[in-house]
């Protein structure tokens, strides 16, 4: 018997449009022969749209109006085998679609309320880790209460972390409201947009030198793998918003040409991570590598990472020898596995 898979795309998030580009090579790789599969589209407002809506919005790529309430729309995901949630950031990898289906229940692709909820958070995931012994940057926590009230107090935390610090909403993505300040006297406009973001905002101490920025993908539930490692290049100062998503301005290297103890210290690393923040199915795992001091720093743990053809992590998985379609055939595997 076929099974059914409800493949949930778009969402809430800034990363709605990423999610539909990722959403369609998903839909064309999943083997008609094993799986019947839904696609239903969550529009910026949250609302779930019907097929013709769905159909339009995954054909423009661009973001829909109209549809139903979340908690309607829901019900109907009954009577499906498994739903694989291709949401990225707030409102889809952060636990809240995951506690939803959970409730449901329903079998869902990646990680549960809990992994999900602690790897989007950059806060509590640095909390976890450090107690893991996984080597990050220094970090503070600020929260916008404070903020208003006792500004000094969080101009004197990131006196001490040093400059340059990077400044972000503790719960986005793809860069957005990421500030590098050079300068304390930039500090308070870049507290001021993380705080229009988020209530809660990570002030981070910048690596020595500039990083590699090095990646790897992870893929089980309790019996996990790691796919060899992956690099980014650009030419930025960081990888900011506009970086990432203009064509031409990253490249990515599978094998990132790392010595060979590097690279299996970051799988290793990658995995312990995985394990730590209770992730399952698929995550993929960012580092800094400093070069200059031979420094391996954690940096996040995305637990729905982009998921087009030619995204990292499936291309970290085709160069382990696993190609797209194998790889979303396995994802849903594992979401129906007994764990
Ligand atoms: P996002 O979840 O939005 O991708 P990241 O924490 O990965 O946010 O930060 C985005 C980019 O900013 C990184 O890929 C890197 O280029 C730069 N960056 C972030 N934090 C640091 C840091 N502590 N030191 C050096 N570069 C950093
Ligand atoms: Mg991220
Ligand atoms: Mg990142």
């Amino acid at each position: 018997m076929k099974k059914r898979i409800l493949l949930l795309a778009g969402g809430q998030s800034g990363e709605h449009e990423v999610s539909l580009m990722s959403a369609r090579s998903v839909l064309s790789a999943l083997p008609r022969d094993q799986f019947d599969v839904t696609p239903v589209v969550i529009s910026k407002q949250g609302r779930w749209l019907p097929p013709t809506e769905t159909q339009r919005a995954l054909e423009s790529g661009e973001a829909p109006t109209g549809g139903d309430l979340v908690l309607h729309r829901a019900a109907s995901a009954e009577g499906y085998d498994a739903v694989f949630p291709l949401l990225h950031g707030p409102m889809g990898e952060d636990g809240t679609v995951q506690g939803l289906l959970t409730l449901a229940g329903i079998p869902f692709v990646g990680s549960g309320v809990l992994g999900s909820a602690v790897s989007m958070d950059k806060i509590m995931t640095k909390q976890v880790l450090a107690s893991a012994g996984i080597p990050q940057v220094a970090w503070a926590l600020a929260v916008r209460r404070e903020w208003q009230q006792d500004p000094h107090a969080v101009r004197e935390r990131a006196a001490q972390l040093g400059y340059p610090l990077f400044v972000k909403p503790a719960n986005l993505g793809s860069s957005v409201g990421i500030s590098k300040v050079a300068r304390a006297e930039d500090l308070d406009g870049a507290l001021n947009l993380a705080f229009s973001l988020d209530r809660r905002v990570i002030l981070e101490a910048m690596t020595a030198h500039k990083p590699r920025e090095v990646e790897v993908g992870i893929l089980g539930n309790d019996a996990p793998i790691a796919s060899p490692v992956g690099e980014l290049r650009f030419d930025a100062d960081f990888y900011d918003y506009e970086t990432k998503y203009t064509e031409g301005r990253a490249s990515m290297h599978i094998p990132a040409p790392l010595p060979p103890e590097v690279a299996e210290q970051i799988r290793t690393l990658a995995l312990r991570a995985f394990r730590a923040l209770d992730c399952a199915g698929l995550a993929r795992v960012d580092f800094f590598y400093v070069e200059e001091t031979g420094e391996l720093l954690l940096n996040e743990v995305n637990t729905m990472p982009g998921f087009t053809t030619t995204s990292m992590y499936p291309k970290l998985f085709e160069a382990a020898g696993l190609n797209y379609s194998a790889l979303v055939t396995r994802l849903v595997e594992l979401a129906l596995e007994d764990r």
